[in-house]
């Protein structure tokens, strides 16, 4: 058996060579076991990750898997929580050819691939005020192949939004390799007439569950609930043709019936006018009697806390309110949305009228304002990441995914709560979406002693028994089956439904490849099998829950690792023997630490605050630490040589034919990988001429970063600190640069190679020479890089007398109402650097592009350039990787960009093929000073 079983898998392995190139197919040991996790406590190594670029490879793929009866699991975005996103077998994953969407019927509709993310999918529906109906709290992360796949929905969805309901159309293919795209007629009649037998083998099954009426009532009951339990059965009851059937039983099937290839939604509304409370009851049974009413008065969302989930936030609740909290108190978090504001007070009005006269405590009356709005709704979800950030070493966090009839939901919570007590889950949290009686409750558990399994394996044994048992609800009604619920599928179903979705799956895909071990598993302690355990790596990164959330933001992700496959690597390490130690040993600096930009773009959506880059940053500093102690202890010289070979560089590069000094240096890194890549966008040395300044009362304190200090303006343009100055003297600003500049550094780019104790000297030495030239901070200081800024404002001890702004930033709150802009109507390009998004959110740069220009183009998916600094020059295939979706999102109108980082503008301008420069540039040529603006003293 094991002979033919390797004799199949060396026959897919070498048939693949055909279809996907080896640059496709993973192999390695290091990066399959940084594949092994998705966001569930199951891990799996898979043997093969394949990257697929569109539907004909994935569909040859899968008639080879399906001929030699290789097992196959499709990953979008791995935050499933259930176990249904790993593999040991073949592992297919979504890379960037699968992010296009189109909009149709003016934002009724959205097609979309399944690589696409649905925030992005809703920020394309923005301008249409409309919405995708699933609304995950991981919206922000995963992908509408998975979204679909599971049936995901949040807090506004309810059922009838879900992609179930707002299906409007599916491109499938499935396990033998057929395709049907229902929105081509052409397609769909070539199915209809091919697949006569699967066709009439679906239509036999919804005929027969029709004439059951206990099963069909059974059914009926399942989806007026929240239910991702097993296969969409409503599609037998709902639909009469076979292909809706079809197209119906894939959403939430989780990759075990075929692969969803595109997917088009009926959009949502979105209501213009909203508001949001907060309120405290004195237990469940008050809180949950409100619920009908709510409903009944049009309540978007209704949030539901338990007292022990208040008690985790109680901080960031008395910022808005003050509450006290018992141990039996339950809060509602109650959401309202109205098509114009006559109606939303007539709603608000009817709704308080309900609410009961005693034991209530208004935490936040109903507000419109939108920045309370959104402080509310982070307390709620930053439950889940509370229970994460304070857990155990070495224990995983389980957020469980259940639905009541609302009419049980106190009875449900109560009861709950006695099981958190009996198994003594005395850290367990429970909030959920009341609309739905859906709760999610959140707990730690250990997995690495079998006391500990059996503890778990117990307490959900207790928690079946309640919900599917006593009360009829539903064990997964948002996170699907996965591997953690398939051995209580017939729990929740009985024999006869799961046989019917047995016959479904035996239907379409016979040779069971698809995900086996999912939704189906013959194990009843399947959801006791591989389980992750989590040993210590680095305090750093040890919270990580391995969600997911900060992978789009990583711009490795599509050459190397993202974030959480970095530690996910770390933490599997020891578990494998030494020989495979060693081999991974091989390959970690490159994948783990070379490749990492460590800009700590991935703090900015790791609910519990990992920022890999410094984890990356602290590894770094165990290597090389000889090299950049040298460069530190002498910068000016460094500077000047860096500026000279730039010139010169440049000088070689226009005397030789185009491309031979990049070659030439390409070729040369083969054998020297430290030596910097020469690329046409790069500018000469900078000019270390410091431009006069007008003379004005009011002065700024310019520290010009090492950046530019090296690195010149582009082709055509002026010095930065020329234009910098003229800009600050147009508003009336007498631009100071103090002597011996060129010996100041932040300390950042020594921080970011791991050398702390020179950026810590740096920091002192800048901030005793801002002492010397601008005593006691009198006079604001600015300077022109975003990474600069932020390290200095990171490092910024608050006693330190000088705080150093970053230059947007001072222009938006200082310059520009002294200034008058006239908008370009030509559309710009603008990147958001990680430091300004770690600094202001993007605040500033954005707000000053949309001053100066009419038509601001931001690409979506790139957040990171990859740059970081050098690694653009030492490590090209970064920002190759990071931007390469940059140059087709272009409009054929935007000739340059602007942003406010040098070296970022460096690697855009390369990826990009126009001049990225910064955004004080356009302000210039776009602004002269008011009229009455402060005049020059002579
Ligand atoms: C912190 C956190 C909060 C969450 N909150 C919610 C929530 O509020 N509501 C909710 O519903 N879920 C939630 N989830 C679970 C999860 O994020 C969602 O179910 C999400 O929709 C999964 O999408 P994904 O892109 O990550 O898919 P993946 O995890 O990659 O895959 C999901 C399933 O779909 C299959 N699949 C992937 N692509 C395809 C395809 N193209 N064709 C066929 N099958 C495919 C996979 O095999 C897998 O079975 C949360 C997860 C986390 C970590
Ligand atoms: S680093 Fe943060 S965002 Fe990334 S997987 Fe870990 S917990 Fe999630
Ligand atoms: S620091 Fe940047 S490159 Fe490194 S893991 Fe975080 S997002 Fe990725």
């Amino acid at each position: 058996m094991a002979d033919t079983l390797s004799a199949n898998w060396r026959s897919f392995v070498t048939q693949l060579n055909g279809v996907l190139p080896v640059a496709r197919r993973v192999t390695d040991l290091a990066r399959r076991v940084a594949y092994s996790t998705d966001a569930s406590f199951y891990t799996l190594i898979p043997k093969l990750v394949l990257f697929p670029n569109n539907t004909e490879e994935l569909r040859r793929v899968l008639q080879l898997a399906r001929r030699w009866n290789v097992p196959v699991t499709f990953r979008a975005a791995g935050t499933s929580l259930s176990g249904q996103a790993i593999s040991d077998s073949v592992l297919i994953m979504l890379n960037h050819h699968w992010r296009n969407a189109w909009i149709t019927g003016e934002g009724r509709h959205i097609r979309m691939q399944p690589g696409v993310i649905g925030a992005q999918a809703n920020r394309m529906l923005t301008p249409y005020r409309t919405k995708i109906g699933p609304d995950p709290a991981s919206i922000n992360t995963c992908k509408i192949g998975g979204i679909a796949a599971n049936n995901a929905s949040g807090m506004c969805c309810g059922v009838d939004h879900n992609a179930y309901h707002t299906l409007a159309g599916m491109h499938l293919i499935l396990a033998d390799g057929t395709e049907v795209d229902t929105h081509c007629a052409q397609s769909l009649t070539k199915f209809r007439f091919k697949q006569k037998k699967l066709l009439q083998g679906l239509a036999d099954l919804r005929d027969e569950v029709r004439h059951d009426a206990s099963l069909k009532a059974h059914i009926e009951h399942q989806f007026r609930l929240k239910n991702t339990m097993g296969y969409g059965l409503n599609a037998l009851l709902d639909y009469d043709d076979p292909v809706e059937i079809l197209t119906h039983l894939m959403i939430g099937s989780e990759g075990t019936l075929g692969f969803i290839a595109e997917l088009s939604l009926h959009t949502i509304p979105v209501a213009p006018v909203r508001a949001t409370g907060l309120y405290v009851f004195a237990d469940a049974e008050t809180a949950c009697a409100l619920i009908p009413h709510l409903q009944a008065q049009g309540a978007e969302a209704v949030e539901l806390m338990d007292s022990r989930a208040l008690q985790r936030v109680t901080g960031q609740l008395e910022r808005v309110g003050k509450a006290t909290l018992d141990t039996h108190s339950v809060a509602l978090l109650v959401d309202i949305s109205a098509p114009s504001q006559t109606r939303l007070e007539a709603q608000l009005n009817a709704i308080q009228t309900g609410f009961p006269t005693r034991h209530l405590q208004t935490v936040c009356e109903f507000t419109q304002h939108p920045q309370t709005i959104d402080y509310l709704w982070q307390i709620r979800k930053g439950l889940f990441p509370a229970v994460g950030a304070v857990r155990a070493q070495g224990t995983t966090v389980i957020i469980e995914d259940i639905a009541f009839d609302l009419t049980d939901l106190a009875a449900g919570l109560q009861a709950l709560n006695q099981l958190f007590e009996r198994y003594d889950y005395r850290e367990a949290i429970v909030f959920g979406h009341a609309l739905d009686g859906n709760l999610h409750f959140v707990f730690t558990q250990q997995f690495d002693t079998p006391a500990q399994q059996q503890r778990y394996d117990a307490f959900m044994q207790d928690v079946v028994s309640l919900v599917a048992g006593r009360y009829n609800g539903t064990l997964k009604a948002e996170h699907g089956t996965g591997r953690n619920m398939a051995p209580f599928l017939v729990h929740q179903w009985g024999q006869r439904a799961v046989g019917i979705m047995q016959r479904i799956k035996q239907l379409l895909d016979p040779g069971a490849i698809l995900n086996p071990g999912v939704i189906f598993n013959p194990d009843p302690k399947a959801h006791l099998q591989h389980l992750k355990t989590l040993p210590p790596v680095d305090t750093l990164i040890d919270n990580c829950i391995e969600c997911g959330f900060c992978e789009p933001q990583c711009p490795s992700r599509d050459l190397t690792l993202t974030p959480r496959q970095r530690i996910a690597l770390m933490r599997r390490l020891p578990l494998l023997d030494a020989e495979q130690q060693a081999t991974i040993d091989r390959q970690q600096a490159y994948l783990v630490d070379t490749t990492c930009a460590a800009t700590g773009m991935c703090a900015t959506s790791c609910p519990v605050n990992i920022d890999t880059g410094a984890w990356i940053k602290q590894r770094r500093s165990l290597e090389h630490p000889q090299a950049a102690q040298t460069m530190a202890r002498h910068l000016a010289g460094s500077h000047r040589f860096a500026r000279r070979s730039l010139t010169l560089a440049h000088w070689a590069s226009q005397a030789l034919p185009v491309k031979v000094l990049p070659a030439t240096t390409r070729v040369a890194r083969r054998l020297w990988p430290a030596l910097p890549e020469y690329f046409e966008a790069l500018p000469k040395g900078a000019s270390t001429v410091i431009p006069p300044s007008a003379t004005f009362t009011e002065k700024v304190i310019y520290f010009p970063s090492c950046l530019n200090r090296v690195f010149g303006a582009a082709e055509d343009q002026p010095p930065l600190a020329e234009v910098i100055t003229r800009v600050l003297n147009k508003a009336g600003f007498e631009v100071v640069i103090p002597p011996q500049v060129e010996q100041q550094c932040c300390g950042q780019p020594w921080q970011n190679k791991g050398n702390q104790q020179a950026a810590s000297q740096y920091e002192q030495q800048l901030e005793q020479w801002l002492q010397q030239h601008n005593p006691d901070g009198r006079w604001p200081v600015i300077t022109d890089a975003s990474s600069c800024a932020l390290h200095c404002q990171q490092g910024s001890a608050e006693n330190k007398s000088n705080q150093i702004q970053e230059l947007t930033a001072f222009v938006v709150q200082h310059v520009l109402e002294r200034l008058e802009i006239r908008p370009i109507e030509q559309p710009v390009m603008l990147h958001t650097t990680c430091s300004s998004t770690r600094l202001d959110e993007g605040r500033y740069l954005r707000a000053l592009a949309n001053k100066l220009c009419t038509q601001v183009s931001e690409p979506a998916n790139i957040s990171c350039c990859g740059f970081a600094g050098n690694k653009g020059l030492t490590c090209p295939e970064l920002t190759a990787s990071a931007l390469a979706s940059l140059p087709v999102q272009i409009p054929a109108t935007a000739s340059f960009g602007v942003s406010n980082n040098r070296s970022c503008e460096l690697g855009l301008s390369k990826a990009a093929g126009i001049t990225y420069s910064h955004i004080i540039y356009l302000l210039d040529q776009q602004s002269k000073a008011r009229p009455r603006a402060p005049t020059a003293t002579p």
